[in-house]
């Protein structure tokens, strides 16, 4: 199965509708909050109602429903007509947040007339691809407004606003040999020459852009970080990859968007896209947060109901996964070298940095088979440490069987990674059928 198009299945035209689509929501969300605002719309749009954590909620059979938490997390849910203590519930997780330099609280340099902004590190980015791009800055706002009361805002500059110019070769000969990034003093981006009467202050600037000259408005605060505004493309000689920055992890934020919204409502079916992956989970909104367990149990009030069906129920986490790089190939294990466009990766770790256990595996390979699906496995060398996502962390905080599954990418947490374009689309059919699929999640025992 070498053509992408045999890992597919399905119609090459509705797998190109699709990835246009995602294509759009790629671009459309520079942050986590943007993200969430599209995913929010998409489900408005599907006829989900929103649910307010501050209110008390009545849920219907057969209804869907979404919930936010800082504008930066999402849970959205149909609750299915199937009795839960049989068949549990089909769970789906991702991140909104990707790694990114993000503008410091006071965050004007002037240097020798330029005008930069300090940045922290947002995640365990890879710096050098930041340098020499067109950078825009997005996120939330949090205003004074002219009546004095206080707003939030999501705001885009949209354009290319900044840029981290490279150092010549010239002044530093050792450059392709062995240059290292100082992230407090090679990367702050360079905004403006300054003079001419230009505000210097980065709340004014905000201000003048942002809130239309409100008399009396004021910026208080904000997160804010900067993005490449090079939109996502198909790229290669026969267009065989998808190249974007923040694949990890919306490119899975909306597979399984889309595969609720196909949820046909006899099972009950839930995705969880959760922000500060890259850091670690630990937030009021993050997966090590109580944010899935306190929607979990507004879904089934009573306790002991309520742990005899996420018993039952399955975690499908979706993050991305380390496609074998034809340049490096020895930076994988001979035998677990997932390939770009042959199909989404199970992700297997014996230390529990990810999730997967047999059961929940072959019951994501039954589902893939189901489909016409391959799946391909990872595990890190065995001389090498491995990286980790929300399964695990979800898996110990609301004690869901879970496993972790992943698109194989390049160029993880680059400002531009690569992906296949089929995986994404292949991933979407076997978490429809998962939302659909009427039955027991549990695998009979065939004796000893
Ligand atoms: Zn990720």
């Amino acid at each position: 199965m070498n053509s992408p198009t045999a890992a597919a299945g399905g119609g090459e035209s509705a797998r190109d509708v699709f990835n246009s689509r995602l294509l759009e929501f790629l671009a459309a969300s520079p942050t986590p909050f943007h993200a969430v605002a599209n995913l929010a719309a998409m489900l408005d749009q599907a006829g989900f109602r929103q649910l307010d954590e501050g209110a008390g909620w009545a849920l219907e059979k057969g209804q869907g429903y979404y919930c936010t938490r800082n504008g930066s997390s999402i849970i959205a849910f149909v609750m299915g007509r199937q009795p839960l203590l049989d068949n549990g519930i089909r769970m789906v997780g991702a991140h909104t947040d990707s790694p990114c330099l993000m503008v410091k609280p006071q965050p004007e340099i002037n240097t020798r007339g330029y005008v930069k902004l300090g940045v922290e590190v947002y995640g365990g980015a890879l710096l050098n691809p930041w340098f020499d791009r067109d950078l825009s800055i997005a996120g939330r706002i949090v205003y004074r407004d002219g009546e004095g009361e206080l707003r939030q805002r999501l705001v885009d500059f949209a354009e290319p606003v900044a840029v981290i110019p490279s150092l010549a070769i010239h002044l530093d000969r050792q450059a392709n040999e062995n240059r290292s990034i100082n992230a407090q003093t090679d990367i702050p981006p360079v905004l403006f020459q300054s003079g001419q009467g230009r505000a210097e202050d980065f709340r004014t600037l905000l201000a003048e852009r942002f809130l239309d000259g409100e008399a009396g408005a004021r910026v208080l605060d904000y997160e804010l970080c900067f993005y490449d505004t090079q939109k996502p493309a198909l790229v290669g000689l026969h267009r065989d990859f998808i190249a974007s920055a923040r694949l990890d992890n919306l490119l899975s934020c909306f597979v399984g968007l889309e595969s609720l919204l196909a949820a046909q409502g006899d099972e009950t079916a839930l995705l969880v896209c959760n922000d500060h992956e890259e850091v670690g989970s630990a937030s009021a909104c993050g997966a090590q947060g109580p944010m899935l367990a306190s929607v979990l149990e507004r879904m089934i009030p009573d306790g002991q109901t309520r742990t005899r069906v996420i018993g039952r129920s399955l975690m499908i986490s979706a993050d991305n996964a380390h496609g074998v790089h034809p340049n490096f190939t020895t930076r994988h294990d001979d035998n677990h070298g997932p390939l770009l466009n042959q199909g989404p990766v199970i992700k297997v770790n014996v230390k529990q940095r990810y999730a997967t256990n047999s059961l929940t595996a072959a019951l994501f390979r039954q589902l893939a088979h189901e489909v016409y699906v391959p799946v391909q496995s990872f595990v890190t060398r065995s001389d090498m440490g491995c990286g980790s996502t929300i399964g695990p962390i979800t898996a110990s905080e609301v004690g869901v069987p879970t496993l972790d599954v992943g698109m194989p990418t390049f160029a993880m947490h680059s400002i531009r990674e690569l992906a296949g374009v089929a995986d994404a689309w292949a991933l979407q059919r076997i978490l429809t059928l998962f939302n659909n699929r009427g039955g027991s999640l549990a695998i009979a025992e065939a004796g000893v």
